[in-house]
């Protein structure tokens, strides 16, 4: 089939990169030239593990463009994947929606175009991108829509840094769509991962246990909803875990055992409940943010989504309230903080936990040293004015400090050589915000070992 993606972020360029490699004819459109440029060139504007090789793979049913006109006539499918980052109010910002859809419906001509949403989008969204297709259509052909186009809702619940992996095994595909050709022709689109009939990539096996896909078929409304209820589930149950780890630390309980205790009751499930730092990322603030405003609108509360965005944005301050109590002075202390992405695999820095944790320490009068083995460059581009922070090497961040805190849990510090670093701290005390190291191991470096649970 001929697909089309506009909008080549995390999300559209996993999704086309994917759809490709499966054997469809995809164009991805993005108005900006620099990420164009790069994807032309080969090279991935976004660190995620296997989509330079992916990439490769699908190159000759793959092209990149910044002009609609290359890819939106022909298609059978056109994917929106914009952006829709949260309005200081917590309603989601469309405007990057609305553009794309204006130019999508100028630019339709096929005989019969499926207009996916993929972004993530409030409910209702798909009706007013249906009136904007319409407009613009109308506007630029002179003559009324009569069933050129339907719009389906397609949500993603890939994960940054294992993106690949979850658009080709993914747990389910949602569709909301209320035309049944529409329908039929996602399913066609979708029939290689929902069967999963296609030869994986040498460098991802199909995992053994991966069986065929279920597809969720709902209206459009429902899809809308099952993406944020999705993400205000997970962040909840994060929350829920640091909550409780609160607690533990104030009765002497270790929180990673209470989580395993729990987690292996197959109602409650493992996943999700890692105690530490909280959640960040492009997702769980905007979507838990505009789920509560959507309520609004219909005078609904949602007090358990609310409470879960509370503990997380208090969950960063734990850290801060952490260092104080062991330093009791922050000014002056040398801090280092080890990791920047707001989860490993990714140079995603978008709500990322560091930061906000780094601007705290910061304006309590700490002098703080920043790393993160893959994210630097971006770090310096977004956040100008802490670039200074930035540490060449892991040693500059040890070196005399007086504290360490671990923020992303990236596997090459898990394998740190501790005892090395130990000596050359001013005072060893390290703050494990993920949960993941050996206490006992570290306590027998001579580190004082802490986390956001005490
Ligand atoms: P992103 O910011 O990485 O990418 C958006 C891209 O769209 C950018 O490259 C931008 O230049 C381009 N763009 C903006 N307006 C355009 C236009 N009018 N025409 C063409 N291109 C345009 O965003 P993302 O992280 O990929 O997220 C996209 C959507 O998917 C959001 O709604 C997000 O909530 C949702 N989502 C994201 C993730 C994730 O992990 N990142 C997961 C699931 C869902």
């Amino acid at each position: 089939m001929k697909v089309c993606v506009v909008g080549t972020g995390y999300v559209g360029l996993t999704t086309g990169v994917s759809l490709a490699f499966l054997g469809h004819d995809v164009t991805c459109v993005d108005l900006d030239e620099r990420k164009v440029e790069m994807l032309r060139a080969g090279r991935s504007p976004i660190y995620e593990p296997h989509m330079e090789a992916l990439l490769g793979e699908a190159s000759e049913r793959l092209s990149f463009t910044t002009d609609y006109a290359d890819g939106v006539p022909d298609a059978d499918v056109v994917f929106i994947a914009v952006q829709t980052p949260s309005l200081p109010d917590g309603n989601p910002d469309l405007r990057y929606l609305s553009g794309a859809a204006e130019t999508v419906g100028q630019h339709i001509s096929g005989d019969f175009t499926v207009v996916v949403n993929k972004s993530t989008v409030p409910i209702g969204s798909s009706n007013w991108v249906d009136s904007i297709l319409r407009e613009a259509f109308e506007r630029s052909h002179g003559r009324r829509a009569d069933g050129e186009f339907t719009v389906a809702s397609n949500p993603e619940f890939l994960r940054e840094g294992v993106a690949i992996f979850d658009s080709l095994y993914p747990d389910r595909i949602v569709v909301g769509s209320d035309h049944p050709r529409g329908l039929d022709v996602l399913h066609q689109l979708y029939r290689a991962v929902l069967n999963q009939t296609f030869t994986p990539p040498s460098f991802l096996p199909r995992p053994g246990e991966v069986g065929a896909v279920p597809m969720v078929s709902t209206d459009l409304a429902s899809a809308e909803l099952i993406k944020y209820a999705a993400n205000a589930f997970l962040a909840t149950k994060i929350s829920f875990i640091n909550e409780v780890g609160r607690l533990a630390g104030k009765v002497g309980a270790d929180v990673t055992q209470v989580a395993r205790g729990i987690g292996l009751d197959a109602r409650i499930g493992p996943r999700f409940l890692e105690p530490g730092v909280g959640w960040g990322g492009s997702c769980f603030g905007k979507d838990t943010a505009a789920l509560i405003t959507t309520a609004e609108e219909y005078h609904h509360d949602m007090p358990i989504v609310r409470a879960a965005r509370e503990v997380n944005r208090q969950q960063r301050s734990v850290v801060v309230d952490q260092l104080l109590g062991e330093l009791r002075i922050l000014k002056g202390r040398k801090i280092g903080v080890l990791g920047l992405a707001f989860k490993p695999d990714t140079d995603d820095l978008r709500d990322s936990p560091s930061v906000d944790i780094a601007r705290q320490l910061i304006s309590r009068g700490a002098r703080v040293t920043l790393h993160d083995p893959v994210a630097g460059e971006r770090f310096r581009a977004e956040q100008p004015d802490l670039a200074g922070q930035l540490a060449d090497s892991i040693d500059e961040v040890f070196d005399d400090a007086d504290a360490v805190v671990l923020v992303t849990k990236w596997d090459q510090y898990l394998e740190l050589d501790w005892g090395k670093f130990a000596g050359i701290m001013r005072k060893p005390v390290l703050l494990d915000g993920r949960h993941c190291l050996d206490a006992a191991r570290l306590e027998r470096l001579g580190y004082r070992y802490l986390t956001t649970a005490g």
